[in-house]
């Protein structure tokens, strides 16, 4: 059955696994070779010329080495790309270091050496573009200025919605007006594509740290970038030629992992909306940062551009830093660690893990925790939390 006209549900179950019958098995092989028979030098070489300078390996001439393509990650990619409404999509070993190979892409393809980052963003994100080590110039500024922002030697302008912490929201075809031709990346690991298709805005690129939700069971480490086939090539070059790989394993893991995002991500946005609306009135906690609070879509984004809330939320605590070291420690179902987007619940401290590198002027308060809904009960959620928080 042609995937052109299935619906996102069918398409995570069955993206990237059209020929499986054909090939006899029903779960995707699992290929961890390191490097491919050549069939003979001239074939061979022309799939390597192709695949280092971005392309498709060439029909008949292999993948000669595992740094060049991996058949196993290729079908993730696919399954993606789909998802997000791409062409296609590259893997990386991270998510940091798909960020990082895109910043190199922008640069080669633009001639550019100029970035403009909207804050917040993941710590992370954060500490690459102000540390310098990629060689570009970043602008740091709020979504309301990229227009003043962006100049002519800008290569990219990269933004998250819902932003790390805090669950910003920004509007996504605002910014992609504002940055008036120049390419737009959106980091979309909160939203996942079950909840936000960015492509579809116009974003030319999409970014998910593939480690949060769409592996979705806290085992593996990877990263994802979707766009067109242009872009794609850019990335592929720079993984083949730098070397980030996405591991096999990793790469069948997260096409596993497709299958069930629907499912995961909407039971897991229930339950957290449950819980955002109880924190809510709850007197341990001065604000609950969540799209669906009161205050949480100034800019009317859920339904528009966002197909539901999520399941990440973060809450300042009226007892400040102090009353955080004690939640943090005082949690019993949920686990004290950063990371999000599995099964299991998580509760952290922004300002001290993961932005802590941030710039003081941008880091989330001391009084601030975030927390990732997982698939327990809600019930015994909110009694966790009700213990911990009294
Ligand atoms: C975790 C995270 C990243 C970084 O991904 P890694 O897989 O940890 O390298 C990037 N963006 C966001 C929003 C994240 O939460």
């Amino acid at each position: 059955m042609g995937s052109e006209n299935l619906s996102f549900d069918s398409l995570a179950v069955h993206a990237g696994r059209a020929d499986l019958s054909e090939l006899g098995v029903h779960a995707p092989p699992l290929d961890l070779s390191s490097t491919s028979p050549l069939p003979d030098i001239e074939l061979g070489g022309d799939s390597y010329e192709a695949m280092a300078c971005g392309g498709h390996p060439v029909d008949g001439g292999g993948f000669v080495y595992a740094r060049l393509w991996n058949p196993t990650v290729a079908r993730f990619e696919s399954a993606l790309a789909q998802l997000e409404g791409t062409e296609e999509a590259v893997a990386f070993s991270s998510g940091m270091a798909a960020m990082t190979a895109t910043v190199l892409a922008a640069r080669a393809e633009t001639g550019g050496n100029h970035i403009v980052a909207v804050r917040p963003l993941y710590g992370g994100t954060d500490h690459l573009l102000a540390s310098g080590l990629l060689g570009a110039e970043v602008t740091f500024c709020p979504a309301g200025e990229i227009a003043t922002a962006v100049r002519p030697d800008t290569c990219l302008v990269i933004l998250e919605t819902p932003a790390n912490p805090t669950l910003d929201l920004v509007d996504i075809g605002a910014v992609v007006e504002a940055a008036a031709g120049r390419p737009v990346l959106v980091d979309n690991t909160f939203a996942t594509p079950v909840l936000q298709n960015p492509a579809a805005h116009g974003a030319s690129l999409v970014l998910h740290s593939a480690t949060k939700y769409l592996g979705g069971h806290g085992d593996v480490v990877g990263g994802v970038v979707a766009g067109n086939a242009t872009w794609a090539a850019a990335l592929r070059r720079v993984r083949s030629v730098t070397g980030a790989l996405m591991h096999p394993l990793a790469g069948y893991l997260l096409h596993r992992g497709l299958t069930t995002l629907p499912v995961r991500v909407r039971a897991q946005q229930a339950t957290a909306q449950q819980l955002a609306a109880w924190l809510g009135t709850h007197p341990a906690v001065r604000r609950v940062f969540y799209p669906g609070a009161p205050d949480g879509d100034p800019a009317g984004l859920v339904g528009r551009q966002l197909r539901g809330c999520g399941a990440m939320l973060a809450i300042q605590l009226a007892g400040g830093y102090q009353q955080a070291v004690r939640v943090t420690n005082g949690v019993r179902l949920f686990t004290h660690a950063v990371s999000l987007g599995g099964v299991d619940s998580l509760i952290q401290h922004p300002a001290a893990l993961t932005h802590r590198p941030v710039a003081e002027s941008a880091r989330p308060g001391a009084d601030i925790v975030r927390l990732s809904i997982g698939l327990e009960d809600v019930n015994d959620l909110r009694s966790d939390l009700a213990q911990a928080l009294a």
